[in-house]
């Protein structure tokens, strides 16, 4: 197997930290500072203006791209980067709602699931109301979405790995029933992209999006990716029309006319120090197989598994058991989870907590190892189990958890 001993090296960790919150925001990776350096001295600094064609800022959301096409199973040119993942989801959706109506203008169904993160399905609801379309989200219990691809389905979107229990969908087999059925799939890999290995091309997604702060490490804020099917990148039509998405954005034209294949996708100005970052945090990666994260991380969720069940009675693993259906996160409930995570991070353990009962654990082979998840395993069993969450500075909430 890989040796991860050599990867944690490559990422500053604060002393006396065990960090297991890697699925909200990956930590520093060391050359990110020299990275951004570089691109704020030498080239915001001395290059100025010219720093757009003579340091390659402009091709970056292509760029980047490219470099994480390899972890994503992604063909050369189908992915571009920029914005928001919520914003990418958004431009997947109507993309994919002008797709799947060109083929049967009668289907009126965005199929998605109670597991979905909220932001995927706002940006739905967003879309139906601001277009007075007819359009309806149908939302069902995850495991009922294989039952539920029907005719009436024109989209079917989908998270891969729950946020909150880090439940895992069998992408593979529900977008290869979704095309036999005629429907769209749009997947949000933002707990699976650097997480756990993942093939679109195989698996013959249509669309996908997916955010870097996560797993990838890129930084609060780092850009977003959008992927699109190679077969469908000729034929789709860009809702928010960025004139950087044009076909040729210094002709300055009147009209617009999308441009080439992936790049329609762009929107407007990428965030270049953003991208710089995400640049250096890459790096992290070159050396890298996916195969090798999964098999690691899945070792330390067994592990973290075992140690807090032993330890810890009151809290009760969130996570599916099997650890095949589980993401690279291991969750459990309890009851006073906000306290308790709370009381753990002043402790020295960060993970995080979401509601209504969920206390998150990241599993993150390059820079966490048996070592540390026996640390934290032991500070976990202690603060819960000695009810020092109790303490009323553990009752406050921030406007983050
Ligand atoms: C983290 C996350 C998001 C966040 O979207 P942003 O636009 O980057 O804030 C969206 N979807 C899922 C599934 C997530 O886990």
């Amino acid at each position: 197997m890989f040796d991860f001993s050599k990867t944690k090296s490559r990422f500053h960790l604060p002393e006396g930290i065990v960090y297991l919150d890697g699925n909200s925001l990956g930590p520093l990776p060391v050359n990110v500072h020299q990275r951004m350096s570089r691109t704020i001295v030498d080239e915001w600094g001395e290059l100025l203006i010219k720093g757009w064609n003579e340091a390659d800022w402009f091709s970056m959301p292509n760029t980047m791209g490219e470099r994480i096409a390899r972890l994503l199973g992604a063909a050369s040119g189908s992915i571009v980067m920029g914005d928001t993942l919520s914003i990418k989801i958004y431009q997947a959706l109507t993309s994919a709602l002008d797709l799947a109506s060109k083929a049967d203008a009668g289907r009126n169904v965005i199929l998605s699931d109670t597991g979905n993160f909220p932001t995927d399905l706002y940006m739905a609801q967003g879309l139906i109301t601001s277009t007075n379309s007819k359009l309806e989200l149908k939302l069902v219990e995850p495991e009922e979405i294989l039952a539920e691809l029907d005719e009436h389905v024109a989209v079917l979107m989908l998270t891969h790995v729950d946020y909150r229990t880090g439940r895992m969908h069998d992408m593979e087999a529900l977008s290869a029933k979704a095309k036999q059925k005629g429907i769209v799939t749009i997947w949000d890999l933002a707990h699976s992209a650097g997480a756990v290995p993942v093939d679109l091309a195989k698996a013959g997604v249509d669309f996908a999006a997916g955010c870097t702060y996560k797993y990838l490490n890129g930084g609060p804020g780092s850009p977003a990716f959008i992927y699109v099917s190679p077969e469908h990148v000729n034929n789709i039509r860009p809702a928010l029309s960025g004139w950087l998405g044009h076909e040729a954005p210094f002709d300055f034209d009147l009209d617009y006319r999308a441009g080439d294949a992936i790049s329609k996708m762009r929107i407007g100005t990428p965030s270049i120090l953003q991208f710089a970052a995400l640049d250096g945090a890459l790096d992290v990666w070159e050396d890298i197989d996916m195969a090798d994260i999964r098999a690691k991380s899945i070792e330390l969720g067994e592990l973290f598994i075992e140690l807090i069940e032993k330890t810890c009675p009151h809290l009760i693993l969130a996570s599916p058991r099997a650890s095949g259906q589980r993401g690279s996160q291991v969750s459990f409930r309890f009851h006073h989870g906000y306290e308790a995570m709370k009381a753990i991070i002043a402790h020295g353990v960060i993970g995080d907590f979401r509601a209504p009962d969920i206390m998150r654990f990241a599993m993150t082979p390059l820079y966490i190892d048996e070592t540390d998840i026996g640390k934290a395993a032991k500070i976990i069993a202690d603060v819960v189990n000695s009810g020092v969450w109790r303490e009323s500075k553990y009752q406050v909430r921030g406007a983050v958890t």
